[in-house]
């Protein structure tokens, strides 16, 4: 299918010419969707993972509808808040709060970010120079609203990104408190991976006849990842890891942890083992997440021990190898933390150390996904015979499998990591400027930076894409 372009999606001027200088050559499959409905004015429901370009699916069809609006008068006054984005994370929220920067680099519109764990006065600051866009998380927008410093009686677009992690998060109760101070009469958009049953009541509560984008099936998981289980005596989980780490040369692992301390622990240990290994997690600064995330992605660290919050939204994609070293309590967390592994047409890796008591929660994951993840024991590091039948799944596996002897296997050595073809399609067609008449005159030169450090990743993206 020949796919269109972002001219044909009838961006303004100012708009397009960001997105080029973006490095953009070919809009991604939410975007080809998403726009032209959200530019109409309708409300949305969009069920689209991080990664596959759902913010500039949203951001640049809002900036197009703020666009007439847009004053250069350095007034407060002129600059209300007329678009509000919640994200479950200020990580997240950074991240949407740039990526408006960026698409809106030649309108002269302004944003913001406002989210907890950070100083009051600086956010005020920004607020009361008056911006359009103000990205945040639910609860430290509320702080704002108490203290009077953000007006939302002039929203007319509210944006929910991520929102089945806001409620898994406990946001609920701060969104609904949000929606009643806004006006009546906006448009609406939900952007969620997943589409449990609170986020399906909150829908028909929230949006307005709203059209519906699904790019991945619904809680379908990426089927360029393999998944893998080991069964592992609790006490061996963190021999298990480092000997996969180091008898399979990994490179890039991203380990999903239940808590923090653990997670600070794993790390630790790891390093004891002469492993670079960094913690990212709720306790850390800011600043230190940045730097743990900025050192990983440069591969001065071979493994990130995560716990999920604090992973949420991370611009990470892409990995080869993501380990579950706890499982997932809530199998919607499995197709999150998986997604992060087998983007861009590269294949991934999902690997599980799963312990006895982790099996309730297995099962629950195999439902969801609707697969029976692969049993694979490491010789050394198998639980006890007992509770490695119960482990295996011998009793519920299917019928022809039954009476296999359990694959004992050593682990396989990481493979190089595929490359994007070279001469790809999508990346030689020249852009050609819309011909939609300018909203307004584009302003400042582009720092280019952000958008440089994106672009091996985007490639990959628009690779992945074509696939799917
Ligand atoms: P998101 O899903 O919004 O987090 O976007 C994931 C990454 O894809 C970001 O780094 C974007 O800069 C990039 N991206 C978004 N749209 C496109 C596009 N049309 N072409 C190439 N890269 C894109």
């Amino acid at each position: 299918m020949a796919s269109s372009s972002f001219d044909q999606l009838g961006l303004i001027p100012p708009l397009a010419q960001a997105v080029r200088e973006l490095g953009y050559e070919q809009p991604t499959p939410v975007q080809e969707q998403a726009i032209p409905l959200v530019l109409a004015g309708r409300d949305l429901m969009a069920g689209a993972q991080t990664g596959t370009g759902k913010t500039a699916a949203f951001a640049l069809p809002i900036l197009q509808r703020l666009a007439p609006q847009a004053s250069t008068s350095a007034s407060p006054a002129r600059h209300p808040v007329r678009v509000l984005v919640l994200t479950p994370t200020r990580e997240l929220a950074i991240q949407v709060e740039q990526s408006f920067k960026e698409y809106g680099k030649h309108l002269p519109l302004r944003s913001a970010v406002v989210y907890g764990g950070a100083d009051m006065d600086a956010q005020i600051r920004e607020l009361r120079r008056g911006v359009e866009v103000l990205v945040a998380t639910p609860g430290r927008l509320l702080d704002h609203v108490q203290s009077k410093t953000v007006m939302l009686n002039q929203v007319g677009i509210l944006t929910l990104d991520e929102a089945d992690r806001m409620l898994d998060m406990g946001f609920l109760p701060d969104i609904r408190r949000i929606i009643a101070l806004l006006p009546k009469e906006r448009q609406n958009l939900l952007f969620s991976a997943t589409f449990p049953d609170e986020i399906r009541t909150l829908v028909k509560s929230l949006l307005r006849n709203p059209a519906e984008v699904q790019i991945a099936a619904r809680n379908a998981v990426a089927d360029l990842v393999t998944h893998v289980v080991h069964p592992v005596a609790r006490e061996k989980k963190r021999e298990l890891l480092s000997y996969l780490v180091q008898t399979r040369n990994l490179q890039q692992v991203l380990v999903f942890c239940g808590t923090r301390i653990g997670a600070n622990r794993l790390a630790h240990q790891l390093r004891k083992d002469r492993i670079h290994a960094d913690a990212i997690h709720g306790d850390k600064s800011q600043a230190e997440r940045l730097v743990a995330l900025e050192n990983f992605k440069a591969g001065k660290s071979t493994v990130l021990v995560a716990t999920d919050v604090a992973s949420r939204g991370l611009d990470i994609e892409g990995l080869p190898q993501v380990i579950n070293f706890d499982i997932p309590h809530s199998p919607e967390d499995y197709v999150h933390r998986i997604g992060r592994t087998g983007r861009a047409g590269l294949t991934g890796e999902a690997i599980s150390l799963v312990a006895p008591p982790d099996m309730e929660a297995l099962a629950a994951i195999e439902r969801l996904i609707k697969k029976k993840i692969d049993r694979v024991l490491v010789p050394g590091f198998q639980p006890d015979g007992g509770t490695a039948a119960t482990l295996m799944g011998r009793e519920s596996r299917p019928a022809s499998r039954r009476g296999e002897a359990p694959r004992a296997t050593a682990p396989r050595p990481a493979a190089p990591r595929p490359q994007r073809p070279q001469g790809d399609p999508i990346f030689s067609k020249p852009y050609e400027p819309s011909a939609a008449p300018a909203a307004a005159a584009p302003k400042a030169e582009e720092s280019s930076q952000q958008s440089k450090r994106r672009r091996p990743q985007v490639a990959a993206l628009l690779g992945g894409l074509k696939r799917a």
